[in-house]
């Protein structure tokens, strides 16, 4: 499954399904569940939150989406524009597993992750 990605300065009324809203000024990322059914989810943008990761084409969000509030109770990763489906872990187990997309996946996640410590390592130096 492939979404699309768009750079917004606020985020619209009407968020279209398989578009993922990127508002930088408001360090938040909002799109509809990807299972379809249609709630939106927020991903605020922090040190804290969630990560997101522009390689100049695509985007991934960092950790996975886990949407426990909803009935749905659906879990994925976006990576690249695409949607990764996990299994059903349990809470715990998810957190744990965190990265095993990577490990299962194609070498360019784990890339894509050591590309970014290397960035947060820089930026924090820089403000030393
Ligand atoms: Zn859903």
């Amino acid at each position: 499954m492939t979404i699309n990605h768009e750079f917004v300065d606020y985020i619209p009324d009407a968020i279209k399904e398989g578009t993922v809203y990127v508002c930088v000024p408001f360090a938040t990322v909002v799109h509809r569940c990807c299972c379809g059914c249609g709630n939106e989810v927020v991903t605020p943008l922090s040190p804290t939150d969630w990560k997101l990761i522009f390689d100049g084409q695509s985007i991934s969000l960092d950790p996975s989406v886990g949407n426990w509030s909803f009935p749905c109770q659906s879990h994925y990763w976006i990576r690249r524009n695409k949607v990764v489906w996990a299994r059903r872990w349990s809470l715990l187990n998810s957190i744990a597993s965190a990265d095993l997309p990577a490990t299962l996946g194609s070498k360019r996640n784990s890339e894509t992750v050591l590309t970014n410590d290397k960035e947060t390592t820089t930026a924090e130096e820089a403000t030393r």
